[in-house]
């Protein structure tokens, strides 16, 4: 049968035609795409994938009518001709996605898949080699269809790879729709091979090629789409333009229909006046996609930043964990041969001397314990801050570092008191023994630090429940402003002026304090009437249910 063109195209069934409108519709709306921005890689490279891909359907129509004629096996080389070449199209593009424009690169790559791709195409010429018809039209495969499976294959598999590694590398929203995207490929490399190639392979004919067409074309459409979502390419935009582009097609038919001049004029006009009006619609929304897109490029922006903080902040915790660790040794030694020297371990010293050696071990232990302070900063920071938890009884615990902190508040002229609301009851909670002490201790310490003249009293009490324990230090000295009473729990924060009364301090301590506290799932919170109006802390932990 000889069968021109025309006749083909009559002959093409409603699947066919089907098929042909779904990769005409995909084409044109990656046209639209491409003309967003035609100097970009991936635009282009998306256009060209949908073209290839609709040019993959019309060449299937036509290998299904011409099966039995002369032209036969001509379509089905086309058909597998065109096959061939959506997979290095489909590795461009997701390199291009994936790494960006680099010409040196997609040169490359267009290369190294172009030449074997020429190569499998001039095998095409040995009907039987790659891809023939046996007896009773059946498909049969030659040794040349293996190398053509592998070619395909590996560049998909490249490709994916190109967007693995893209995923691996990109964080928050962005990750997402990476992860999207690779899904889509995945798919719709599977599903366009196993209906072209696999299949086939199996039952020596082409009866359910469609439905990896129609696959193919679903996934490339739900990529676009989302590539758009995200901004990538402004789906307003186009589907503006998709609009307008189909309105002034109406329009343009209408004006055949015109009945007389009259009519023929207004249709005109009205024509133009509203494709006038499109015009400024399109206007406002590119303007409004740009400045979204402006918003998405700052936004990926800030991710990347974001995560370089991440990196030196990491690297500034490391680097204060060991310089601490390092400066503690050396302090430890000195306060050691200080204490020493004081005892007259080294023989006789005047008091004088003594003075000046009480100086040094105190100032040493001041630096320990800031020290101390940025180390527990550091380790809290990166999460290294172990707890041994155990049963703590509060009432000991307290009684003990009062009486141990008795003779510095006296030292500063202060009276240091200690009572229980009951001494018949128990103060028993599950807790890290050192860490309690430290908040503890911090607690009476600054109060010892920020009263001038007073008193301080430690109080040790159950909820009405009896579910918890609540340790109050109050004082009598500089109090605090509503202001500052909102800083204080943070890190390196200080009261203003606060330095008059105290040098020292880090601002580190109530912070630690917290984040220890937080541990134990209590609460520690700070309460004053203001300024010079003294302050009251309250530390809460859950009492041990007994
Ligand atoms: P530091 O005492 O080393 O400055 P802290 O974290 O222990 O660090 O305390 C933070 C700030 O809270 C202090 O600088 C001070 O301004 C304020 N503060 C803490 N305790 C008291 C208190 N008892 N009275 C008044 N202000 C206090």
């Amino acid at each position: 049968m000889q069968l021109t063109p025309v006749d083909i195209v009559l002959h093409f069934s409603g699947m066919h035609w089907v098929l042909i409108v779904l990769g005409f519709f995909i084409t044109f709306f990656s046209l639209l795409i491409f003309i967003e921005d035609t100097r970009k890689r991936s635009n282009q490279f998306f256009f060209l994938l949908s073209f290839m891909v609709f040019l993959w359907g019309v060449a299937y129509a036509v290998s299904d009518v011409t099966e039995g004629t002369r032209l036969a096996y001509q379509s089905l080389a086309l058909l597998y001709g065109i096959g061939g070449v959506l997979a290095p199209i489909s590795l461009l593009l997701a390199y291009t996605f994936a790494e960006g424009d680099d010409e040196q690169d997609i040169s490359r790559i267009t290369w190294s898949s172009g030449i074997p791709y020429i190569l499998l195409a001039a095998m095409f010429f040995a009907p039987g080699f790659i891809v023939g018809y046996g007896d009773q039209g059946a498909l049969v495969f030659g040794f040349g269809f293996f190398l053509y499976v592998c070619y395909t294959l590996s560049l998909l598999s490249i490709g994916l790879w190109y967007l693995i590694k893209k995923y691996r590398t990109s964080a928050g929203i962005f990750s997402l729709e990476v992860r999207g995207i690779i899904v889509l490929f995945a798919l719709a490399g599977l599903f366009s091979s196993f209906f072209s190639m696999g299949l086939p392979l199996v039952t020596h004919n082409l009866d359910l090629f469609w439905v990896g067409y129609i696959g193919t074309i679903v996934f490339l459409i739900i990529s676009g789409v989302s590539a758009i979502k995200y901004n990538f390419w402004s789906f307003k935009v186009i589907a503006t333009e998709f609009f307008i582009s189909f309105v002034g097609l109406i329009l343009l038919v209408e004006l055949f229909f015109a009945t007389s001049f009259f009519d023929l004029l207004v249709r005109t006009l009205v024509a133009i006046l509203i494709l006038f009006s499109s015009f400024f619609l399109v206007g406002s929304v590119r303007r409004e996609f740009d400045s979204r897109d402006k918003i998405a490029r700052l936004l990926r922006e800030l991710d990347r930043i974001n995560a370089r903080l991440k990196i030196l902040d990491k690297k500034k915790s490391e680097f204060l964990s060991t310089a601490s660790h390092h400066l503690r040794d050396p302090l430890t030694s000195i306060q050691g041969y200080a204490s020493m020297l004081m005892e007259d371990s080294f023989g006789q010293v005047t008091p004088m001397t003594k003075d000046a050696l009480g100086k040094i071990f105190e100032s040493s232990k001041r630096l320990v314990s800031i020290i101390a302070d940025f180390l527990d900063t550091s380790n809290i920071e990166s999460g290294d801050m172990k707890y041994v938890v155990e049963d703590l009884d509060m009432r000991k615990l307290v009684e003990g570092l009062v009486a141990d902190m008795q003779l510095g508040a006296l030292r500063a002229g202060l009276k240091l008191t200690f009572t229980v609301a009951s001494k018949k009851d128990t103060y028993i909670t599950l807790g890290d023994l050192g860490k309690i002490r430290q908040v503890v201790s911090n607690l009476i310490d600054n109060a010892i630090k920020y009263t001038p003249k007073g008193t301080i009293k430690v109080r040790l009490a159950k909820s009405d429940d009896g579910k918890k324990i609540l340790l109050m230090v109050t004082d009598t000295g500089i109090g605090m402003s509503e202001e500052t009473l909102q800083k204080i729990f943070k890190k390196f924060s200080r009261a203003e002026g606060v330095s008059k009364v105290y040098t020292e301090g880090t601002g580190l301590g109530l912070y630690v304090a917290r984040e220890i506290v937080k541990k134990h799932n209590g609460h520690i919170w700070a309460e004053s009437e203001g300024e010079k109006k003294g302050s009251s802390f309250t530390l809460e932990l859950s009492a041990k249910a007994l």
